[in-house]
């Protein structure tokens, strides 16, 4: 890493150390969830004052106009404090890039700056009950009519959405075209008559997933992003945009320092669980896996500083971590005995092991275990392609 960049982080980790601590860990600690959000648009609308939100956009909406590197420098260091980030997971990162590569620039200019700022939040409107990893099978249609489109179907785990502003949604305009071909892009005011929002009820207390139903729910053309029937392209680009996500090293769950604090003061039949030979093996296992990761990410900063993306391997790390993170969730319990199952009151997945445990997302969102196994398969090892019997049918004959 240049010393440029070397600086960047020196610089971010002051500035964070200074004003991080006004909005994370304590400062949270017991807020109502509207307490929280408020603290979270704060926190988002401070960063951009200073140069340090949405680092990778256009000065002209408020972004810092940065690099892929300097983001991903920034994320690390922030990612130290326990800050309300996560009702902007979506936002920031798919909807409100790809709005502000697709929209009219009037839009833009309404939408843009605000959304930047942590005003406005937006969801993403993709999977259905039987189009999550298929996702060109989703069904929601949407109908030609004077000056736009009615949308009528079910959208399904839409973080956000009772929060969301505005949403991006992908719809069916023709359903004679094979699945892929027949879908097209909007984006549309979540206030529009036609739309109910639903919660999802998680094992945890996370209140971020809903259902979205819409009755006829009518979005003028102009808010349709890229060609009629261009719409999974677009959709891909969207979902291409974050390539690199960047988590923790232990995937957003209690560090291995944590876990051998843990196995330090609790007993195994009578002895420290530090002592037991599966316990140690597994702190093993988990060291050499974590080493495996850092090689792979400094390759993936390396490919963002020579300005490339980094490749498929990446997959490797989000498959580790969730997988990790639970199966070391799972033996801390056990060390714990009957205390392991309760939950730590004002806890959460990064800080309790039960809740780690509990909380299998990480593994399911943004792609499956299955889903990165298969991406590592086909464009890492080589291997051939999935059958894939519905492909270049029309998606009104093709099996069900
Ligand atoms: C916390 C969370 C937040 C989310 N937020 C959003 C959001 O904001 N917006 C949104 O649109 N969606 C969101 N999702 C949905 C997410 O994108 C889907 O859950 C994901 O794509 C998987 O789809 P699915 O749930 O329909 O499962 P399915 O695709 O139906 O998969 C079911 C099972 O079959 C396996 N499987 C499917 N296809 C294959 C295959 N080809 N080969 C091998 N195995 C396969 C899967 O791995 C899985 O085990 C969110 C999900 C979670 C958990």
């Amino acid at each position: 890493m240049n010393h440029e960049l070397k600086l960047y982080r020196e610089r971010a980790r002051a500035w964070l150390a200074e004003h991080a601590p006004r909005y994370s860990g304590q400062a949270r600690h017991g807020l109502p969830f509207e307490d929280d959000l408020a603290l979270a648009r704060a926190w988002q609308a401070h960063k951009v004052q200073h140069g340090y939100g949405c680092i990778t956009l256009p000065r002209e909406f408020g972004g810092a106009g940065g690099s892929e590197l300097e983001k991903v420098i920034f994320c690390e260091e922030e990612m130290r404090y326990d800050l309300p980030l996560v009702y902007f997971s979506i936002s920031l990162n798919n909807p409100l890039p790809i709005f502000l590569r697709y929209a009219p620039d009037a839009w833009k200019q309404k939408l843009g700056p605000a959304t930047v700022r942590g005003e406005l939040i937006w969801c993403q409107l993709f999977s259905e009950p039987s189009a999550g990893s298929d996702l060109a099978s989703l069904r929601l249609k949407a109908v030609p009519t004077e000056g736009g489109w009615l949308l009528s179907g079910q959208k399904v785990w839409t973080s956000w959405a009772q929060i969301a502003d505005w949403g991006v949604v992908v719809a069916r305009t023709d359903p004679s075209l094979p699945k892929h071909a027949g879908l097209t892009y909007f984006f549309l005011d979540m206030k529009s008559p036609g739309i109910t929002v639903q919660p999802i009820h998680r094992l945890g207390e996370e209140k971020d997933l809903n259902e979205v139903f819409f009755d006829e729910v009518f979005v003028p053309d102009e808010q349709r992003l890229g060609e009629i029937n261009g719409g999974f392209k677009v959709a891909v680009e969207t979902l291409m945009i974050e390539r690199y996500a960047v988590t923790d090293e232990s995937g957003y769950g209690p560090t291995l320092e944590n876990f051998v604090d843990l196995a330090g003061n609790a007993r195994l039949n009578g002895r420290p669980a530090l002592e037991d030979g599966e316990v140690r093996a597994r702190i093993a296992e988990v060291f050499v896996e974590r080493q495996g990761l850092r090689a792979i990410h400094r390759r993936a900063l390396e490919a963002f500083a020579r300005g490339q993306a980094p490749g498929p391997e990446g997959a490797i790390r989000k498959l580790l971590l969730g997988r990790t993170r639970q199966s070391l969730g799972a033996m801390a319990m056990d060390m714990l005995g009957a205390n392991g199952a309760q939950l730590a009151p004002h806890g959460h997945a990064v800080t309790d092991f039960a809740r780690a445990w509990l909380d299998p997302s990480l593994r399911i969102a943004g792609g499956t275990d299955e889903l990165l196994l298969n991406t590592l398969a086909e464009r890492v090892l080589g291997l051939p392609q999935d059958h894939r019997p519905d492909k270049g049918i029309p998606f009104n004959a093709a099996p069900k």
